[in-house]
């Protein structure tokens, strides 16, 4: 058997998945069928990226490289990471990883001994739950409700602390709402961390796909550096999911003890993917545009369905996704998203994927080109005729 701690990984509860597999399994087997269930762009790394990773190869950079990250890639993260969170950020405060998951996973086995206690706010990204339990710790949902525009209610937080509470997790701009929260929400979670003594980990990977200039992480705020764990990561922002490249921002004494967990359990990532990284940071490779493109695409989508009946959208300021309120046709999400599947051929997410508290809802992801959204929101539009 596994261990009971690789075994308890596991999500429990409703698995929303099951319409995403059964909609791959479809198209694979040559149904047309309008994918917009996960989180992965439609479109290929920036040119510039793919040709600084194809000179690398070529020039023999095959080699182990330095486990905090290959130098010239950490320089520029710790610019980047200036940059994200507006406050000073030195190399030995960055630690790179094997993706967003990869620095979420360090934050949790950093923060988290057994028996101690998490609080993350719901809807989450997927993975959360998973990784409290690798760190065999527990942790409390708190839902961010749809009339709050998904942001968390700071005195809900509060009030889930416990003695064993050591960390609590946060994303902004958020999956699956598409929430931003606002400096006042951000503010009030600061002040508990300070007050119990706690960690923040604040996970900004969609950090870039927000309105310009509008990004505010929670390590800027006073007396926060010390206390929060940026997740971060180059999959959403430079167009690079399969690289597998992000990075945790912290306390210089925090990231030298997860040199040793880099060693342990990835030995680093690959010498040539790290070239490729460090040319795409220093030179913006595909930024703007795609944080552009995302905005584009949440517009057209949305303008699609304006004046729909019987839906509510809110939240959505940031991110790559749209979550639509749609209780009031059916309030089993579950139920709705395989209606659409199996009568539109579209696949979208169930709201109970990312936690309870999404009941009644989905998420729609637009890594679609505008005409696919745009044919995908007629179909929503004539599925919910049908039933309302
Ligand atoms: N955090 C959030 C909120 C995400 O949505 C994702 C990926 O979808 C990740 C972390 C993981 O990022 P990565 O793909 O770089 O591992």
């Amino acid at each position: 058997h596994p261990s009971k701690r690789v075994s308890g990984i596991t999500a429990q509860g409703k698995d929303g998945w099951e319409v995403h597999f059964a909609a791959m399994q479809r198209k694979l087997a040559g149904e047309e069928i309008l994918m917009l269930s996960i989180g992965d762009h439609d479109f290929d790394t920036p040119e510039g990226t793919v040709e600084a990773a194809v000179d690398a190869v070529r020039s023999g950079y095959h080699h182990y490289i330095q486990l905090p990250g290959l130098p010239r890639l950490r320089s520029a993260l710790a610019k980047l990471s200036t940059e994200a969170t507006g406050i000073d950020t030195l190399e030995q405060e960055v630690i790179v990883t094997q993706g967003g998951q990869g620095a979420l996973f360090a934050a949790c086995q950093a923060t988290l001994d057994a028996g101690d206690h998490a609080i993350i706010v719901s809807p989450y990204y997927a993975t959360y739950p998973g990784t409290i339990r690798a760190a065999s710790a527990s942790f409390t949902e708190i839902a961010a409700e749809a009339e709050r525009d998904f942001e968390p209610d700071p005195d809900k937080i509060a009030s889930a602390i416990q003695p064993e509470t050591r960390m609590i997790l946060i994303n902004s701009p958020n999956n699956p709402t598409g929430a931003v929260y606002s400096r006042k929400t951000l503010e009030a979670i600061s002040e508990l961390c300070i007050e119990h003594d706690l960690w923040l980990v604040s996970d900004e990977v969609y950090w870039t796909i927000n309105t310009p200039g509008s990004h505010l992480s929670p390590r800027s705020l006073p007396g926060m550096k010390e206390r929060t764990l940026v997740i971060n990561s180059l999959s959403k922002s430079h167009g690079m999911t399969g690289w597998r490249v992000g990075w945790l921002t912290g306390p210089s004494e925090m990231i030298r003890a997860l040199i040793s967990l880099n060693l342990v359990s990835s030995y680093g990532l690959a010498d040539f993917v790290s070239r490729a990284a460090a040319i795409a940071v220093e030179e913006k490779h595909g930024v703007s545009q795609i944080a552009e493109r995302y905005a584009k695409r949440r517009r057209v989508f949305l303008d699609e369905i304006a004046g729909l009946n019987g839906i509510v959208q809110r939240g959505v300021d940031g991110g790559m996704y749209v979550m639509l309120d749609i209780s009031a046709i059916e309030p089993d999400c579950e139920a709705f998203a395989w209606g659409l599947l199996n009568d539109e051929n579209v696949a979208i997410m169930p709201g109970t994927s990312f936690g309870a508290s999404a009941e009644g809802h989905v998420r729609i992801s637009m890594c679609q080109d505008d005409e696919i959204l745009r044919e995908a929101a007629l179909r929503l539009r004539r599925y919910i005729l049908q039933r309302s």
